[in-house]
């Protein structure tokens, strides 16, 4: 058995019907050229609406994370160099 071979498949999934209208209505979704785009919603860029952009998130209604992977990398960087004792404001 070949175990362990890693390909890497990029995808777009196919969001329902109604979220894509909903999405397309208030900017989060954009029809291009190149096909369909997704807004990231803590950069606010615009990026194909892919695995290759987006990590996947089966379960959700458009089938991929509402963040870009650069974005949740370093969002994950922030919590792990945060301090554990926060200062009250
Ligand atoms: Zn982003």
């Amino acid at each position: 058995m070949a175990r362990g071979v890693h390909i890497e498949l990029h995808y777009c999934p196919i969001p329902t019907r109604s979220c894509m209208r909903l999405r397309l209505q208030k900017g989060t979704y954009a029809l291009t050229s190149i096909g369909l785009e997704s807004r990231c919603s803590r950069c606010r860029e615009t990026w194909p609406a892919d695995t290759e952009f987006f990590h996947s998130q089966p379960g959700s209604a458009t089938g991929l994370s509402s963040i870009c992977k650069a974005c949740r990398s370093e969002w994950r960087a922030e919590r792990r160099s945060a301090p554990q004792i926060r200062e009250a404001a």
